[in-house]
């Protein structure tokens, strides 16, 4: 299959930033900034915004995600919340295995394996994040880590279930420093992902499924990291929040 009948998609994760009101008025900046994308454009945003995304988005081509979710469907777990909560709001869209949770919040790679059978269990579309330290690029040991990462992410997770299943290549060292995995770097860990996939599920499931870089992307990098062959779109932080960056990195990937 060619990179162009893969879907691409430019997930914003707006990670702890924007209160309901902030968010309102973003997402009304955003909507004409990305209305003539030729990709799928995905704002991922705080709980307490979401209801306020699903309902600003509606009739436009912007949907929304949660940042996370928990695995077990009810109960005893204050402060979560689970799958069948957030599709009841309207989301189609979650994302799991973030560095950021596995760094501050103890998430290991088994929580986001579970995480992500849960969401997709409830109907979600799920980005599974993976993507290695500095130090575990500096040891040589990416693609093993990344390999690993993806193998157990999608324990269980079905073939069907892989055309909701889209795979975020975020190196940690890139995310929010700054500092880019040039478009080489990230086309090599991308086709690394690809054909994990593929020992897993099978050549057409591989070539269909969206694989994302994410890391510092921004309006002026955007261009050369899409035009990567296995680059299927971004997950971006930072400039999401910023409605003309993120607009221009919509039309790089729409091109
Ligand atoms: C992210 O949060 O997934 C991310 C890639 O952040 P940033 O674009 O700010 O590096």
């Amino acid at each position: 299959m060619k990179k162009s009948a893969r879907k691409a998609i430019i997930a914003g994760n707006w990670k702890m930033n924007k209160t309901a009101t902030e968010a309102a008025q973003l997402i009304d900046e955003l909507i004409p900034a990305v209305a003539g994308a030729d990709c799928e454009v995905v704002i991922c945003t705080p709980f307490t915004s979401l209801v306020t995304a699903v309902e600003k988005t509606k009739g436009t081509n912007i949907h929304v995600g949660a940042e996370n979710v928990h695995f077990e469907k009810s109960g005893a777990f204050t402060g979560e919340i689970s799958a069948d909560m957030l599709v009841d709001l309207g989301v189609e869209y979650v994302i799991t295995g973030h560095s950021e949770r596995r760094q501050y919040f103890a998430e290991t790679d088994e929580t986001v394996n579970k995480r992500t059978k849960a969401a997709l269990e409830a109907g979600l579309k799920v980005i599974v994040c993976v993507g290695e330290s500095l130090a575990q690029r500096e040891q040589g040991v990416t693609e093993e880590l990344v390999r690993m990462q993806t193998k157990i992410a999608l324990q269980g997770v079905t073939a069907e279930e892989m055309s909701r299943v889209i795979i975020a290549y975020e190196p940690v060292w890139a995310i929010g420093t700054g500092r880019t995995a040039t478009a080489d770097q990230a086309q090599e860990v991308c086709v690394a992902i690809r054909k994990v996939i593929g020992e897993l599920y099978g050549e057409v499931v591989a070539e269909a499924t969206t694989v994302q870089y994410g890391g510092s992307m921004n309006a002026k990098n955007a261009d050369e990291l899409l035009g990567k062959l296995d680059v299927d779109g971004g997950l971006i932080g930072g400039a999401s929040l910023k409605a003309p960056d993120f607009g221009a990195i919509v039309a790089a990937a729409s091109k």
